[in-house]
């Protein structure tokens, strides 16, 4: 379960900022993901809850955004979304995407991010 990695990097990001500031208590988190990413929404917040126990994180609402991704073809010069394969074998990886108007191997120029956008904290 490749969500474990990205949430766990971003969970450090989050506490570096945390830490900084007199915060009491996290109401919610909300991460963006490029869709190329491929996180399962239901695994990332798996990963939250269990990698946030014992940090100021805990019990925190993780809310999840997706950015939508997008392709630009190097062979037929298309540029936008990408066709994607069979979700089964989606995973942390590009060389399964296909332009949708020749099926060569795009290039991707978005998709791939992944952010904290917004925190919402109580401050002591
Ligand atoms: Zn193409």
């Amino acid at each position: 379960m490749h969500e474990y990695g990205i949430v766990s990097n971003l969970i450090r990001v989050a506490l570096d900022r945390l830490a900084q500031e007199a915060v009491s208590e996290v109401v919610y988190v909300e991460f963006e993901f490029g869709e190329f990413l491929f996180v399962d929404p239901e695994n990332a917040t798996m990963a939250y809850e269990s990698l946030t126990r014992g940090t100021i994180l805990e019990n925190s609402e993780l809310r999840i955004r997706v950015l939508p991704g997008k392709i630009q073809c190097l062979s037929c010069g298309y540029v936008g979304k990408a066709e994607l394969p069979d979700k089964d074998h989606l995973h942390f990886s590009d060389h399964l995407l296909v332009c949708p108007n020749c099926s060569a191997s795009p290039r991707i120029i978005q998709g791939l991010e992944c952010s904290i956008t917004q925190m919402e904290v109580i401050v002591a």
